[in-house]
């Protein structure tokens, strides 16, 4: 396929004032209007327009044509080949998502090109995605769709032919309490769950303390029947003891980090799950070993999973998960939980992940902060650059 690459030009635009340099970008897919804030400012954009992701040759190509600044996304492998391809005149990698386990954090340090990514703005999109996603398992949404659409529906009975389980008043896990996990507490607040959070590496007690309060207080004053509670537990424990386990962790390799996540989720912590219980996860497809998982399901040591990441994205066709024996307790979203309209396209840094990775790669470009990396809120290697 021949692709045409969309360009915008500082011609069409006009350059503003304070810029003596016109930069150049490229950005492995469109992110919206948010290009226009750069092209406005004298940039030259180029984009690449098909929906998949390039091919790693054409990044490479793309790196030493001579770019200051790359726009990538989770699907690009940026490695030191890719640094190295960028030597003497890349700055900056944008990075359009939270996570940013495709970027390899020691090789961007080791040639000290500072990347950013777009935290924060994604936050609430998708922790409300992970709480739909508990409802759509545990009630049954998928299959009873299913029921009226294919004309199976052939009675009102009191529990025939199944039931679902309630959320409210269940018990849910919060596996790492970082931005999203935060917020997937606050609304299941709204549902009198009780929570066990889980972090081996950053607990905010200050939090968890003004939660309680809330749930006393709607206690208190007859907004919720039960008394509930939330507090910090061990692993083995909340997975013992929850009914949703819901995970909110970055990919971290075991060369990464002192508590990796890497298959955190296995054949032996899977076992520890209640069997009526609810596995939710929306981080990344790695922290779950999918092997693992379609025998926890098949053989029913779990009562269900949804999974919006996969080992391997799309999710292939051969995939155990697909498998039709497990498809009434198995729900399978396409990498979605930020898929929402605001969230991933608006232009501002504040509401949307295309203003915010727009924003973050003006700061290193033009130098914002007097200049100082440290101090830039979206570079996320800010290590590489203290004196
Ligand atoms: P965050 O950095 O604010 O929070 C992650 C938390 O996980 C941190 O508090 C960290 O201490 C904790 N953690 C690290 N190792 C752990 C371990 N072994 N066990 C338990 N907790 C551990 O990140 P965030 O903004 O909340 O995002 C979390 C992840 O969600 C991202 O890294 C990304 O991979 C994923 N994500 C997916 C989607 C999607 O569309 N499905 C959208 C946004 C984010």
């Amino acid at each position: 396929m021949r692709l045409t690459f969309i360009v915008g030009t500082s011609a069409e635009h006009g350059q503003p004032k304070n810029m003596s340099k016109k930069f150049r970008v490229f950005a492995t897919c469109d992110i919206g209007e948010a290009l226009d804030l750069l092209r406005k400012r004298g940039y030259e954009v180029e984009v690449y327009p098909a929906p998949e992701a390039p091919p790693k040759s054409l990044i490479l190509e793309k790196v030493s044509s001579g770019i200051d600044g790359l726009i990538t996304t989770l699907r690009d492998q940026i490695d030191a080949e890719v640094f190295e391809a960028g030597k003497g005149h890349l700055k900056v990698v944008a990075q359009f998502a939270v996570g940013f386990d495709n970027i390899n954090r020691a090789d961007a340090n080791r040639y000290e090109i500072p990347f950013t990514h777009t935290a924060d703005v994604l936050t609430e999109a998708t922790a409300e995605f992970a709480f739909f996603m508990m409802g759509a398992l545990a009630r049954k949404m998928w299959t009873a769709e299913h029921l009226t659409r294919e004309n199976k529906w052939g009675y009102w009975h009191p529990y025939l032919p199944f039931l679902g389980d309630e959320v409210t008043g269940k018990t849910l896990a919060v596996i790492g309490t970082g931005r999203i996990g935060l917020a997937l507490i606050k609304k299941s607040t709204g549902f009198d769950m009780n929570i066990l959070c889980y972090d081996p590496a950053y607990q905010n007690h200050e939090y968890v303390k003004a939660i309680q309060e809330m749930k006393d207080l709607r206690y208190a004053r007859g907004i919720q029947k039960e008394k509930t509670w939330i507090r910090y537990a061990g692993f083995e424990e909340a997975l013992r003891i929850a009914d949703f386990v819901s995970v909110h962790v970055p990919l971290l390799r075991e060369s990464e980090s002192a508590t990796p996540t890497y298959h955190l989720f296995n054949e032996r912590t899977l076992r520890m799950m209640k069997p009526t219980a609810f596995l939710v996860n929306t981080s990344r497809g790695p922290v779950i070993d999918e092997a693992a998982l379609a025998k926890a399901l098949r053989e029913n040591w779990i009562g269900g999973a949804a999974l919006d990441v996969y080992d391997e994205e799309p999710l292939p066709a051969d995939s155990p998960l697909r498998d039709p024996a497990i498809e009434d307790r198995c729900r399978l979203y396409p990498h979605f939980a930020s898929a929402a309209r605001i969230t991933r396209l608006s232009t501002d840094p504040n509401k949307g992940m295309a203003g915010r990775c727009v924003q973050g790669m003006i700061d290193v470009l033009e130098g914002n902060y007097g200049g100082d990396i440290t101090k830039m809120p979206y570079v996320v290697n800010k290590e590489a650059f203290g004196k």
